[in-house]
């Protein structure tokens, strides 16, 4: 089991507090999705939890079933209403869930990127 403790000072934290404004895009009981500040492509929306998780694991660890639905489900509701699922004829999307050091992870909240609108390019850009 791991162990993680959240910094409840996040930009994200902050963000769900209202102490900060975001551009949202959709909200449910469980998940709010918001423009990222600096979009890397024509839609660049973060996904994340109302709930304190730091990244994934932790997230799919700790969050009751109704929270890990609830984000599964928006995320999906969300390609469907941006018009970029493939099943309805949209071109596509990445979605991206960055953690940790290697994972080069800036904001320690649970989020992810979800990017569309243009080719992304290749998966992983490698470093020399
Ligand atoms: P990551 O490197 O996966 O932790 O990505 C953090 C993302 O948060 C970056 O793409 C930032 O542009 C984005 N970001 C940081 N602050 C804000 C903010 N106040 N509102 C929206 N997006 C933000």
């Amino acid at each position: 089991m791991s162990s993680y403790s959240y910094d409840d000072q996040n930009v994200f934290a902050r963000i769900l507090r209202g102490e900060i404004p975001c551009k949202r895009v959709l909200e449910t009981e469980h998940t709010l999705a918001f423009s990222d500040i600096a979009p890397k492509a024509p839609h660049h929306v973060l996904v994340i939890p109302k709930g304190p998780y730091v990244c994934y694991d932790h997230f799919a660890q700790a969050a009751s079933e109704p929270e890990i639905v609830d984000f599964t489900r928006t995320l999906g509701r969300l390609c469907t209403e941006l018009g970029v699922a493939p099943g309805d004829g949209g071109a596509g999307y990445r979605l991206i869930a960055n953690a940790g050091s290697d994972g080069v992870q800036e904001v320690p909240h649970l989020h992810v990127h979800l990017l569309a609108g243009r080719n992304i390019g290749p998966m992983v850009m490698m470093r020399p």
